[in-house]
């Protein structure tokens, strides 16, 4: 019996292509179209990628992109500034911080900067602590698109056994706390762990973000489980070959033979991220406005 892949290009063509009906309805209801301003320092080509991305994205649902840049050597002041007028300007529904940041600047201290109603990201203390206490808030979006890949393949979660790989705030604590409100059973693994194979042999849904080329080897997987890979990591020109040179933290040849249902990189998680993003921006646009949804 084969996996299941999961594809989520085509899961987050559908959520965009939800997001634009549902933007369009807010534009007749309120006379205004939500808008998302993005924030990037520097020049890191990766980072100036992705902004482009989701200014696109933006635009492609009806949400008013706004393209904030400022040099790589600016000052902290003068990043807390713009967020600070972000925050201010009612045709902002969204702002979002674009990290890494350089070096000089501290990236908690700014993205707590951000008014929590504003928060996309879902990164501030404040929403950070609302998903911790099981209230409502805006959660990170990758954590949030897996949820939604889960769901695609009908996963059952009350009560199953999940393990994240991963402790990070951007995904592996909110992914585990999204776990738990869903009812599962939750084991977060980190670089401590002790019998990782063992401790991900167990879950009937695993999930990795780690940043390991291949790490979740067969012997890590349960037959029948839905796999998660949420890794990204580019190999070098040598390693990749004929390959688009990005892989999983999941040897997927392994781990599909075993899978119920598994996301390929690329082409998994990764879609999913900007599709969500687009969906929290409009979420914020509403409360902001008024609407309950
Ligand atoms: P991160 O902040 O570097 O966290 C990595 C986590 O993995 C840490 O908790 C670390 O443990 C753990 N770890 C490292 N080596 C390990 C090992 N050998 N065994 C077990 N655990 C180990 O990374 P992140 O931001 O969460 O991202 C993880 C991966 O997901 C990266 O490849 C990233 O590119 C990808 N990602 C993709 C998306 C997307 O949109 N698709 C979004 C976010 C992240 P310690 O805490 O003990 O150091």
């Amino acid at each position: 019996m084969g996996a299941t892949i999961i594809d989520g290009k085509a899961i987050a063509a559908r959520v965009r292509a939800q997001v634009a009906q549902e933007v369009s309805a807010f534009s007749e209801r309120t006379g205004r179209t939500p808008g998302l301003a993005t924030v990037l320092v520097g020049e890191d080509p990766a980072s100036a990628v992705y902004v482009g991305g989701k200014q696109r994205a933006c635009t492609e649902v009806g949400i008013t992109p706004f393209d904030r840049r400022l040099p790589a050597d600016a000052p902290h002041e003068q990043a807390a500034g713009l967020l600070e007028a972000l925050n201010a300007d009612p045709a902002v529904s969204g702002v979002l911080l674009q990290l890494p940041l350089p070096a000089h600047l501290d990236g908690p201290a700014l993205t707590g900067l951000i008014d929590p109603a504003k928060d996309v990201d879902g990164l501030t203390p404040v929403n950070a602590g609302l998903l911790s206490l099981g209230r409502r808030g805006l959660r990170p979006c990758t954590p949030l698109g897996v949820m939604e890949l889960l769901a695609s393949v009908e996963t059952q979660l009350e009560g199953a056994e999940a393990v994240v790989v991963g402790r990070s705030n951007l995904f592996g604590k909110p992914m585990a706390q999204l776990l738990l409100e869903a009812d599962a059973t939750v084991t977060v693994c980190h670089s401590r762990t002790r019998e990782l194979a063992a401790v991900c042999a167990r879950a009937d849904v695993l999930i990795a973000a780690v940043g390991r080329p291949r790490l979740i080897a067969r012997e890590y997987v349960k037959r029948g489980a839905v796999v998660i890979d949420v890794g990204m990591n580019r190999l070098t020109p040598e390693q990749a070959g004929n390959t688009s040179g990005l892989v999983g933290d999941v040897d997927f040849a392994a781990a599909a033979a075993l899978a119920s249902a598994i996301t390929p990189v690329p082409g998994g998680v990764g879609p999913m991220t900007i599709a969500l993003l687009l969906r929290n921006t409009l979420s914020a646009a509403s409360r902001q406005a008024g609407i309950e949804e």
